[in-house]
């Protein structure tokens, strides 16, 4: 094998469309990538997590992502990593913040794990917004959110990449519950035996 395909569930088209293409307010960013957790829920998609990337001035919305971890069989396909790595393919290029872009937003309905971060750092963007925190996801949904740096947010924004949490956070909680109602499926990097 030499080549990597990874896709979103069909249905992202089908509620792109009756999305707006430019959100502006951050709460709004936010609506929509919750709106977009529940729906990879309520199909049986992928894990509840989404993402999306926007142009911070304009609002434009640039991608998306959810997690499709267990579909398509890659532990990496983190709603946050799909959503960037499909920016960086649909402009064509590795870097977000390459000087003839505009600025570039992550917004994500959990706070990012190690990995996550890590490619945040690597991506461009110059935002990061998030709404559950990790002791959500750990509590409500039983996800081991693995190693992250106790400095977290410094370490973010010693690199020039603004963060703000806890946006929408019950919301963000809510979606994460909805999931566990729904009997979701839940993996761990570590297991009890
Ligand atoms: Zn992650």
């Amino acid at each position: 094998m030499k080549q990597l395909n990874l896709s979103l569930p069909n249905w992202i088209d089908s509620f792109l469309e009756r999305q707006p293409k430019i959100i502006p307010e951050p709460e709004n960013q936010m609506s929509f990538v919750l709106a977009l957790t529940e729906r990879n829920i309520r199909e049986k998609s992928g894990g509840p997590f989404g993402a999306a990337v926007f142009e911070i001035d304009s609002g434009r919305l640039v991608s998306v992502g959810v997690n499709v971890v267990v579909r398509q069989n890659c532990s990496a396909a983190h709603a946050e990593m799909m959503a960037l790595m499909l920016a960086q393919k649909k402009l064509a290029h590795f870097d977000l913040g390459a000087a003839h872009f505009p600025a570039h937003r992550l917004v994500t309905s959990g706070k990012m794990c190690a990995m996550c971060m890590g490619n945040v750092c690597w991506s461009g963007v110059k935002e990061v917004f998030s709404s559950a925190e990790p002791e959500d996801v750990e509590s409500i949904a039983g996800f081991d959110e693995g190693p992250t740096p106790p400095d977290y947010n410094n370490q973010l924004e010693s690199r020039g990449i603004r963060i703000v949490t806890e946006l929408l956070r019950s919301e963000g909680r809510a979606v994460l519950q909805l999931y566990v109602d729904l009997c979701g499926t839940v993996y761990n990097p570590t297991r009890k035996v």
